[in-house]
Parts: C-alpha cells; structure tokens; sequence
C-alpha cells in the first residue's frame, strides 16, 4: 500500500544554509544545528547535505546525537554538544571526538580533569536563564579556562525573533562585558539573532529553523512536504456525525475521505476541525476530530477521489500549520513521526 510520505527537499536546506551564510557578515563562520534529528527530518542525510554546502560545525542537544552525527559525517567536521560534558558522557566525548560547550563549574572540573588537551567550549548565560555560567561563575573560573584554551565561547538569545525586544540589546551587552578581550571566537546568534543585524554575528552563527524553512527566516526556500493517502471514502448523510465525539456533523450529503497519519504521526489533536488539506491547489477541510492514525477529510467538491491529499505542500507550510494548532514551526517539524517514509530530493541544484 502507498505509505504516507515526507518529502524532504535536501538542496532547498543546503539552499538555504548558504543564504544564511551570505546573511552572515564577513568572516563570520555559519554553523549548522542538527538537534532533535535535524528537527525531525533525519539528522545523516540533512548533515551530510549541509558538510556538502560547506558547513564545517556542527551543534547538536546532547552527546548521543553527536555520535550518531560522527557516525554520518567521519572524520573531520567539529561536532559540539551544547548539554556539555554531562556525567557518563566521557568515554563518547574522547571517543567521538565531541566538543561539549561546558555550562557550569562541575562541567568545567570534569571536562579539564577527565580530558585534558581535547577541545571544549563555553556556554555564558546572559539573560535566558536556561544553559551556561552566569557572570559570578564565569568570573571565578575564567582565568583557568582561558589558560586551557577553549575553542568557542557561546550564549543564546532568548527573544532574537522579536526584533525590538530590549533584552536583545542587553544579552548583546552582557555578552561583550563576560567575553570582551578574551581572544577566544564567539557566536550568539541562531536564526533570529542573524536576522537581527552583523553586530550580533561576532564570529559564529548558529542557525537551526531557518536551514528546514521556518519562522522567522522569511525568504527561506521551501523544505518540507507531507502526502497522506486517501484509505477509503464514503457518503455521509445529512445529519450524520464523523468520528470520535461525533466532531463533526454534516448539514448536506457529503464525500468523506479517511485519510491515513494521525496525531502519532505529529499532526496534533488542536488540528481538530481546523486545517485543511489540499488536492494540488485545491483546499479540502479537514472535519471532525484527528485520531491516532486517522483524519477525516471532506471532498464533496472534488469530482473524483485523489490517491492522497497534502497537508504540508506549498500552500500550507509549518508554519501555517503551526498557527492553526496554536504551536510553532519548532514544534510541528519535531513532532513528525517515524511512521513516514522520508524521501530526500536531492541533486537538482
Ligand atoms: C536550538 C538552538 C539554536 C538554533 O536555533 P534556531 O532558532 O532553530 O535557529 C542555536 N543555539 C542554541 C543554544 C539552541 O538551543
């Protein structure tokens, strides 16, 4: 049987890694963020399409995905792990060839007398409050870290996609008051901070979203589509309800197509009588509620029953469908589920 399928447009991604990388001032390195599975669409294709564009670092979660990123790229491109050099993380670390950016004091101790000489970074907090020292912290242990060479020191915006939000303005500033003088290459910006201006690029930039086609890179080429397949079709009278809770009723006779992918597959419940699906250019409300692996589609107005329906597509992308369910583009790439059969496009460029 035909199997849902997402397409995964790898030249758009390694498109828009070197539109970010032009976006970037000059001289400034343009990493690449392969988290969470690359947001979901399979972290060894989409990282070997980036190291083939020219990405040459790498950031990921934790040191589980750094290995499995080694695994897929050899060799070679530097790999660093923003959780940082947690405990049990050691022997992957040394063995790998991992870079932990180092996030507290403890990580500091354990990084320097577990593995000394191997590379390191930093995390500096400047406002976020989530990952890496604060200003104390960093005062105390700044003069030995320094002494052991790190290779990048980093800090995260926490509201970069608001442009006129003052705690840009003052991360930026705390940011050169912790690291001014230091010598040592930073980065503070992902996606938004590229977005907000060459002087939050300093010398790394560390974009994730904007690589897979969302929010807020606007002019970012179009990565993602997702086709699921008409299962069977039926009338249902006037009158008569569809699916669970009976969500929907219809007050004419209508064509209802059960569609297969459901909110195991990431297309949330909140989608419930909202979204739309599309035949080519043709909008097909979804109604009733989504299940588990099933959505119910009305395709009264089509002459003809299509083999499968779109739901990602070029006229509704993550984000459209993120402002539906109340969520954001983040949220819907990394909930697409492993049900789907991923197919990578690649080699038109
Ligand atoms: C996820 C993440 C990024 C990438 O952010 P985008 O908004 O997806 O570009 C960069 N740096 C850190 C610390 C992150 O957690």
């Amino acid at each position: 049987m035909t199997t849902a399928t997402l397409s995964i447009d790898l030249d758009a991604i390694a498109a828009n890694w070197r539109a970010l990388d032009r976006a970037s001032a000059s001289g400034v390195q343009t990493a690449a963020v392969v988290k969470a599975d690359a947001y979901g669409l399979g972290i060894t294709r989409v990282a070997r399409a980036l190291a083939q564009a020219g990405a040459r670092r790498f950031f990921v979660a934790v040191s589980e995905e750094g290995a499995a990123l080694r695994q897929a790229l050899g060799p070679g491109p530097q790999i660093c792990v923003m959780s940082g050099h947690m405990a049990g993380d050691t022997e992957m670390v040394h063995d790998l060839d991992l870079c932990p950016m180092l996030n507290s004091i403890d990580q500091v101790t354990r990084h320097l007398e577990s593995l000394p000489g191997l590379p390191f970074g930093v995390q500096l907090d400047t406002g976020m409050n989530r990952l890496g020292m604060e200003e104390a912290e960093w005062e105390a242990v700044a003069p030995f870290v320094l002494e052991a060479g790190p290779e990048l020191i980093m800090s995260h915006l926490a509201c970069a996609d608001e442009p006129d939000h003052a705690l840009n303005e003052l991360q930026l500033a705390t940011f050169h008051a912790m690291t001014d003088g230091t010598g040592v290459p930073r980065s503070l910006a992902a996606t938004g901070g590229i977005l907000l201006g060459p002087k939050y690029h300093f010398d790394l930039t560390r974009p994730g979203i904007g690589l897979y086609g969302g929010r807020p890179y606007e002019g970012a080429s179009r990565v993602v589509g997702l086709s699921l397949p008409v299962i069977q079709t039926r009338v249902v009278q006037a009158g008569e309800s569809v699916g669970y809770a009976c969500g929907w009723t219809a007050d004419v006779p209508s064509m209802i197509a059960t569609v297969s992918g459901g909110y195991a597959d990431g297309l949330l419940r909140a989608l419930s009588n909202n979204a739309v699906l599309w035949d080519g250019d043709t909008p097909c409300p979804l109604v009733g509620r989504v299940s588990m692996d099933l959505i119910t589609v009305d395709i009264s107005h089509l002459s003809y029953v299509p083999r499968a329906l779109d739901i990602l597509g070029p006229h509704q992308t993550v984000d459209d469908l993120a402002d539906i369910a109340g969520t954001i583009g983040y949220e819907i790439l990394t909930s697409l589920g492993p049900r789907y059969t991923r197919r990578y496009q690649e080699g038109s460029a």
